[in-house]
């Protein structure tokens, strides 16, 4: 029988295809035609049935599916990293990052989103991330388009700051255009994106959330939503401030609310959600919506801000929880799954490693309503795939992959990384573009943020 032809096969590694049955291949392999998988299994069978163009060894090391940030704002990449350092002393740091923040957002031309988004793609793409949603903050969505097809990740982007009401977060920019009628007439501008089925950068609807939006708003974005059967985002419940500024404007917990006006359903995309009180656990089960942990931000934050966190018990009561940066401060990609386990474990709770790698890729997948074709290593689905290599200590004696990986080593193993059949980075180095024109930009970018802002140093 004449062996079947492939263009790029990855053999000799150990597969975790996180499918809906938790597959693994310690010695598999995967062949890849064009921009698909089309066979995922045992080496040996694979290795006999398809005949490659091109072959990468995996020195046995892990092989997962492409990380998908649920939560970030890609045009403000930079401005967490240039914050000031300080000792919050108990205090609330809320107001004063957002002070910090509000300089440096105000002064974002086109030019200087293009240059965060652009050092955003080289260390999603180096840290295994392959796709990112961002929650409606970039102001011209154009330049996270421009940076995907530049670099080659993907990204699922909505209208800007669609904003009705005032409420306690950050939301007064300069270019942040403000009101019903504005935000009811740009709902779902950016939908135009997913009529090319190739799109890397595809839509979705967001409202800021977090006391920014009315109920009038948020129905008619769900709506719009729904009919074009994407997801539906914003940020929610972060902080006890957060939720109880909701409490005394709905008269009442705000999921019971939102159950109550028939705002949830399947395809909402709620962000953070910290602080959830007993009668809010029935509307998120009943409903079917995603959460998007933010373990980091969490922990920025710190204890003062937050409660006990929810997401160990959801998870095990079968609640879709994908995971988000939200935007690299102390932080970045590959801390996301590390942190969560040690949330978790901090409070006599208890997330597997396994379950974290499903967590940071086939959720974000379920969440954005792209599993068909997204999130794990299964035939018929996108070739978005890591290859880790075996280059540091952690990772040995080789006994538990996930957990020396994505635990131990972070994001240090993460060697090649696929995306639509294409390798973006070989060998942990870019290969599309020169690495240092993008270190260049981010430099003069960042100085001229922090001008703008009066940060000095
Ligand atoms: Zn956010």
């Amino acid at each position: 029988m004449a062996a079947k032809t492939c263009d790029l096969m990855i053999r000799n590694a150990h597969v975790v295809t996180c499918d809906a049955k938790g597959t693994k291949y310690p010695s598999g392999a995967i062949a890849v035609r064009g921009r698909d998988i089309v066979a995922v299994g045992r080496s040996a069978d694979i290795e006999k049935t398809w005949r490659a163009g091109r072959t990468i060894d995996a020195g046995g090391s892990l092989v997962h599916p492409g990380l998908i940030d649920m939560h970030y704002h890609t045009t403000y990449h930079m401005v967490g990293k240039m914050i000031a350092e300080v000792d919050f002393g108990g205090q609330d740091p809320g107001p004063w990052v957002a002070k910090q923040y509000l300089g440096m957002i105000d002064a974002l031309d086109d030019d200087l989103e293009y240059a965060n988004v652009s050092l955003l793609g080289l260390d999603m793409l180096k840290s295994g991330v392959t796709t990112v949603m961002d929650p409606g903050s970039a102001f011209e969505p154009e330049m996270v388009r421009l940076a995907s097809d530049a670099l080659g990740f993907r990204a699922s982007v909505a209208d800007p700051f669609l904003m009705d009401e005032r409420g306690p977060q950050l939301s007064r920019f300069k270019r942040a255009k403000f009101g019903r009628a504005h935000a009811l007439k740009n709902l779902g501008r950016q939908l135009v994106r997913n009529k090319d089925p190739h799109a890397k950068v595809r839509g979705h609807i967001s409202v800021y959330g977090m006391g920014n939006d009315s109920d009038e708003l948020r129905l008619a974005a769900k709506k719009v939503a729904d009919k074009a059967h994407v997801a539906f985002n914003m940020h929610q419940s972060q902080s006890v401030d957060d939720a109880e500024f909701d409490d005394r404007r709905f008269g009442r917990h705000p999921l019971v609310h939102f159950e109550d006006i028939g705002l949830l359903g399947k395809n909402c995309v709620f962000v953070h959600m910290n602080v959830l009180r007993p009668d809010e656990y029935g509307p998120v089960e009943r409903s079917g919506l995603s959460i998007v942990w933010s373990p980091t931000n969490s922990w920025y934050y710190g204890a003062r801000l937050q409660v006990k966190t929810p997401m160990p018990r959801l998870h095990k009561s079968g609640v879709n929880i994908a995971i988000g940066l939200d935007v690299s401060k102390a932080a970045s990609f590959g801390d996301q799954m590390y942190t969560a386990y040690a949330l978790a474990r901090d409070q006599g709770e208890y997330v597997s490693p396994d379950d974290l790698l499903r967590m940071y890729s086939i959720n974000g997948a379920k969440a954005l309503g792209w599993s068909k074709w997204l999130g794990s290593i299964e035939a018929g689905k996108r070739a978005d795939i890591v290859v880790r290599n075996s280059d540091v200590p952690e990772v040995w004696p080789r006994h538990n992959p996930v957990r020396q990986h994505v635990l131990l080593a972070k994001s240090r193993t993460v060697d090649t990384v696929i995306v639509d059949g294409e390798v973006l980075v070989k060998g942990g180095k870019l290969t599309r573009m020169d690495e240092a024109e993008i270190y260049a930009r981010a430099d003069a970018a960042g100085k001229t943020m922090r001008r703008a802002a009066g940060i000095s140093g």
